[in-house]
Order: structure tokens, then sequence, then C-alpha cells
């Protein structure tokens, strides 16, 4: 077994437990946002911003999700539904949280601003409206037009408009008025991050990958919750050049690699050690994905916030069509010589599942790269197979060496 290990690790868990303990300082003004919400704007108001989301994922990489399901379905939520939903509603319903003993927390903090974003699902509508509703919080949303093929300047224009319609309540709640430059500031921060981690993704097209998807499911934590801020860039920085360094040096997770595999969809929070096992074991480096590429928001430019922020946050790939799907998977599949796609079909998540309608039978046709679906779900073990799905990979990544071997 190999002893490679990404050192900035360390420097990770110190920059999200410097970001949880900043939330509960109990000084500055809280808004929660959706993880592909409006956060730059709220931060040029100078809101702290607090993710749900990614409380959700902590509940599913620590495995506790399940205790708190429950609670959220006594409510009347479906445990068919969402489960970052369930998970982080039941949760706050027990004030039972690993931000607690991880961070030291009292719980989530309270907001003074919710906002949200339906770009990725209309159930974070539903999710922060119970919030808004349980604090007496206000509440601004984004409803971008959804599964386009392309996004024009109407569509933009639009987004626009809703942007600008949140200014009023941001300015009320934090008693700051609208300033464009710091906007601008913040944009070009959030823009120098993420185009950071795109470099640090593009590494692993390296034929050793420096960094395989479940790293890149851990390091994505800071573009998610920091981004517009400097910590957020120095961060990806710093990781950049560990990970350029490694590819100088022939250093990667797995150097014997005999296949470049792509995953798609939701990472499966609870079991991913064990997946990143599975696939190393195998032989196989998995070396992209749809999800740690959904917060690479290149359209960012601050000369031009509104409209750029509108746009970056409307062309991601969970709210395009399943035709623009098709050709973003099919220019990572050049980009990083991927041998097979692996789809995640998640049961309490459809928006992040693309094996639904048919898309592996057809990008296969076009394509010749090899699929395969598992049936999973982010949070929720119930819906997880596990010898099923060691069974079904372990079957599919032998077909796929078998094949090139016959090459
Ligand atoms: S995209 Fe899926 S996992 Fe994310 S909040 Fe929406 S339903 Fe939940």
């Amino acid at each position: 077994m190999s002893d490679y290990r990404i050192k900035t690790t360390d420097l990770m868990k110190q920059v999200m437990g410097d970001y949880f303990r900043s939330l509960d300082n109990g000084g500055k003004k809280i808004a929660w946002c959706t993880s592909v919400g409006p956060a730059e704007l709220l931060r040029s108001f100078g809101f702290e911003v607090y993710f749900p989301e990614n409380h959700g994922a902590l509940l599913g990489a620590t495995r506790t999700a399940m205790d708190h399901i429950p609670e959220a379905v006594k409510c009347g939520f479906s445990g068919h539904i969402c489960s970052y939903t369930t998970a982080d509603i039941g949760s706050f319903l027990k004030n039972d949280t690993p931000l607690q003993k991880h961070y030291g927390m009292e719980g989530a903090p309270r907001p003074d601003l919710i906002a949200y974003n339906t770009n990725q699902c209309r159930e974070v509508e539903d999710w922060f409206n119970f919030y808004a509703d349980h604090f007496k919080c206000p509440i601004v949303g984004i409803q971008p037009p959804r599964y386009l093929d392309e996004v024009s300047d109407d569509e933009v224009k639009l987004v626009i408009k809703q942007f600008k319609k949140m200014i009023p309540v941001c300015e009320n709640v934090s008693g700051q008025k609208f300033d464009l430059d710091s906007f601008k500031d913040v944009i070009r921060l959030s823009k120098e991050a993420t185009l950071l981690w795109q470099k640090v993704l593009k590494t692993s097209i390296a034929q050793n990958a420096p960094i395989s998807f479940f790293d890149g499911t851990i390091h994505m934590g800071p573009i998610v919750v920091l981004r517009g801020t400097q910590v957020a860039k120095d961060y990806y920085r710093t990781l950049l050049t560990e990970l350029e360094d490694n590819v100088a040096n022939n250093l990667g997770f797995l150097p014997q690699a005999t296949s470049r595999i792509f995953w798609e969809g939701m990472p499966i929070w609870g079991k991913l050690r064990m997946m990143s096992d599975l696939f190393v074991s195998n032989n196989a480096a998995v070396v992209a994905s749809t999800y740690c590429s959904s917060w690479v928001f290149d359209q960012f430019d601050e000369n031009h916030p509104f409209e750029s922020s509108a746009r970056a946050y409307t062309e991601i790939f969970i709210n395009r069509s399943e035709k623009a799907k098709m050709e973003m998977l099919k220019a990572w599949f050049e980009e990083y010589n991927i041998d097979g796609i692996v789809y995640h079909d998640t049961k309490t998540c459809f928006n992040n599942s693309n094996a639904k309608f048919g898309m592996p039978q057809r990008l296969t046709k076009e394509t010749g790269i090899p699929s395969l679906v598992i049936e999973g779900d982010l949070c929720d073990l119930r819906f997880f197979s596990e010898g099923q799905s060691i069974t079904k990979i372990e079957t599919f990544l032998e077909q796929i060496e078998d094949s090139k071997m016959a090459v």
C-alpha cells in the first residue's frame, strides 16, 4: 500500500476549524446560503456565511445522518427526499450536531438572513423556508431558469434582476449600504480561488494523478464555505503548489493505475474511505468528477459582478439540460483520458443523479466509454448495498482492464 499523502490536508483541517469557530463569535451578522448560492453578494455586506448543505455532508461523513433523519420524517418530511435536508433538520430538532464535538460550537449559528438559489434543486427552497419560519428570519431566493442547453443573455438578465432584488433586504439586515467596490473585491477573490481550485483538479490530468475524486471531496471544503475570502485563495495556492510539485516528481496516489475512472453524481459520504480503498485495490484511479468540478465558476469577472455571477451560477452542470451535460462530460473524458464512468444513482437526490433518463447508454454509444450505475445515497446508507456495489464495481473494472489488454 502506497504511503502517498497530501500534506496540505493538515492545513485544510485548520482552515475549516477556524471557519466554523469564526461563526460562533456572537458578533457578526450571519447569513445562511446554499452551496452554489449568492455567497459573494452576502459577503460584500459583511455577513459571515454558513452553508447547511456543508453541514449535511458533515452528518453524512460522520455517519450520524441516519440518527437524525427519522426526526424530520416525524415532522412530515418524506424519508425519500434529499437526505441533506432531512438529516440537517433532524439534527437541528435534536440539537445534536458534530459541530459541537468537533468545533466546540453550540450548534448551527443562528441566521440573521437566509438566501438560496434553486439552480441546483427546489428542495433547498423548502428546506430553507423551514428555518426562516422557525427563526422568523428574512429569506431571499434566486430562481433561475433550469435545464438549459445554452444560457442566453435573456436568462442572465432575469437572474441579475433577482440578485438586485436581494440588495434592500441585505442592506436592511446588515445595516450596511450596498458597496459596488466591495462586491467587486469579493467576486475577484472568489474568481481567483475558483481558478486555483480548477487547476488543483486538473493536476490529475497527469498519468500519475496526485489527487483523487475522494481526496477532492475533502479538499473542496474551503471553495464551498470560504470562496470570496483571501483564506480560500491562499489555501488553494498552497495545495496547488504541493500537487504541482508531486506531478513534477512523478508522485501520485496510484502509480500502478491500470484504468482512469470518472465519478458522476454525489459522493456516498459515509463510505468515502471504503470506496477509495475499493478502487485503489483494483488499480483504478478515480481522477475526475462532476461533483468536485461544480465549484469551478470560471465566468466570474469583477468588472461585471452582477452579470458574471448570474451567468456563473446559472451555467453550472446541475442546472443544465441532458444535452449540455453530455457535452461537458465528453470534454472531461477527453481531458482526463477516461477509461470508464461510474454513475452514482443517488436515491434521495434526483437532481444530481444523471442515470435516470438513458444518459449512460447514450454517452457510451457516442464515446465508447463504458459505464456502470450503482445505487446509493449521499447520507442515508439504508439505500446503499455495500456487497452488491463491490461486486458490480469489481466486475466493471475487470472488464475495462480486459478490454484494454485486448487492444
Ligand atoms: S442538489 Fe440534491 S443533495 Fe443537494 S440540496 Fe438539492 S436535493 Fe439535496
